[in-house]
């Protein structure tokens, strides 16, 4: 317990103290067992550094090692080597029980395949990290509505998953990343299973979230046109950061009528 809150201080400490930098990555390895005596390199040395209110892409091929170190900046995977901190905070010496917390507290998920809970509506989705938060039911019932109004669903909250397109879906997802008001949203493809359209509706929900809301968001793509749009591009190719860019970016947005016909 005492250590607990030693830990809590600890966070509040570093953030107060640290410089913007978000995410750091120093040197981060990624190897697999593939059955002995081998072992397979995905991840050679990547060093990145994020900062509070960028919106950044990480683009490659399949198979270059997206997922991998998304999951690591993520805190779902760890790194064979190399150091990693969130928000000032080492998360390799962090304390195996405070991982979830943090996670919980400080990053949205979205992947390609929405991973929403199955015969749940909308709602209750958006409301579970907020469960684990510890927000009364009160708190997460109007926050979670709060959060579908703004993806669009509040006609569609009561609905499954299964009664629901894939936009539907991903846009339910996006308010369930949001719903902790994490610092950091890192996207795995949210637009991979999507039709052109409907993407395009999903990455100008992202645009939104970081120009109106100052997200920080990560948008991991095989996509070169989707990565365009963002203001930082940084290239991954077989495991390790190739280039990286930054440019301004000029977005012509659909109207609100052009995107009810999207939708
Ligand atoms: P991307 O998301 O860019 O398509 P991934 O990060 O999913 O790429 O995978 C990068 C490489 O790591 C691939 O060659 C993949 O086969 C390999 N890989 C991913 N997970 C494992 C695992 N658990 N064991 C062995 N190899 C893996
Ligand atoms: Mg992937």
């Amino acid at each position: 317990m005492q250590f607990l809150m030693l830990w809590e201080q600890m966070e509040v400490f570093t953030m107060s103290n640290n410089n913007d930098v978000l995410l750091s990555a120093r040197n981060i390895r990624k190897s697999y067992y593939i059955g002995t005596p081998n072992e397979l390199e995905i991840l050679h040395g990547i060093d990145l550094d994020i900062r509070k209110g960028e919106f950044v892409s990480i683009v490659g091929q399949s198979g270059s090692g997206k997922s991998t170190l998304m999951n690591i900046l993520g805190i779902l995977d760890r790194q064979t080597a190399g150091e990693y901190s969130l928000n000032g905070i080492d998360i390799s010496n962090a304390p195996a029980k405070e991982l979830a917390k943090l996670r919980n507290r400080h990053i949205g998920f979205v992947f390609q395949t929405y991973n929403l809970i199955a015969r749940t509506d909308a709602l209750s989705n958006v409301e579970m990290p907020m469960l684990y938060a510890g927000l009364s039911p009160k708190e997460r019932r109007a926050r979670a509505e709060e959060l579908l109004e703004m993806v669009g669903m509040t006609e569609r909250m009561h609905h499954t998953p299964d009664e629901l397109s894939g936009g539907q879906k991903q846009r339910v997802a996006i308010a369930r990343a949001m719903a902790n008001n994490p610092d950091i949203i890192l996207a795995d493809e949210p637009t991979g299973a999507l039709d052109s359209g409907t993407g395009r509706m999903v990455m100008d929900i992202f645009h939104d979230l970081h120009e109106k809301q100052g997200k920080t968001i990560v948008l991991i793509t095989h996509s070169n046109e989707l990565a365009a749009e963002t203001p930082r591009i940084i290239t991954i190719s077989d495991g390790n950061i190739i280039s990286e860019k930054t440019q301004e970016i000029k977005i012509i947005r659909p109207t609100a009528e052009e995107r009810k016909e999207i939708c």
